[in-house]
């Protein structure tokens, strides 16, 4: 089982505060992350609003992105956490891993996101395990995670994706 990324010398030292992404270490960079699950359910890209907005630009948020409540094979939909968190680029090819290199593709997270989140300028959420003693349990308690909301890749159709078309990843979460 993976290591909780919620150290006590992390959480006491705030670092989100006051370093950017772009500077934080590894062991920081990983604290970031929320553990919500909601970057590993299945999205596809709205043709179709495309089409009616006449442009051949590429989607530029998630927002523009029809998420469903499929989740990857490898997700645990209890933890909410990668059961393969070392080698998931190498098991799932458009798995995003998020990097310092990447920082662009931050925007095609959802909105509630901490990376995402911390590159807006918005902070941490009061719900961040950083700010809850390492817990993720008011983050299950308030929706955030996708516990008790996912159905794995395995249990469907891919092709029935419509029917799995959901709005929650990408709604507005309180503050
Ligand atoms: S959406 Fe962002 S914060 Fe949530 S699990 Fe994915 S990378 Fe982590
Ligand atoms: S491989 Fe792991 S991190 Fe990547 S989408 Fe699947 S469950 Fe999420």
């Amino acid at each position: 089982m993976k290591k909780s990324p919620y150290t006590k010398p992390l959480i006491e030292s705030k670092f989100w505060q006051n370093k950017s992404l772009a500077d934080m270490s590894k062991d920081e960079w990983e604290a970031v992350c929320d553990g919500c699950g909601r970057c590993c359910l299945h999205k596809f890209i709205d043709e179709g609003a495309q089409d009616e907005e006449a442009s051949e630009s590429e989607p530029s948020k998630a927002e523009e992105i029809l998420f469903t409540n499929i989740s990857c094979y490898l997700l645990n939909d209890k933890t909410c956490s990668c059961t393969q968190y070392e080698r998931r680029a190498e098991l799932v090819l458009d798995c995003v891993s998020l990097s310092k290199e990447n920082l662009k593709d931050v925007y095609f997270m959802p909105p509630s996101c901490s990376y995402r989140r911390l590159q807006e300028g918005k902070g941490l959420a009061h719900w961040h395990p950083l700010l809850n003693r390492g817990k993720k349990s008011k983050m299950h308690q308030l929706g955030i995670t996708v516990r008790n909301r996912v159905i794995n890749e395995n249990d469907v159709d891919l092709n029935d994706f419509e029917d799995y078309i959901v709005s929650w990843p990408i709604d507005p979460i309180e503050d």
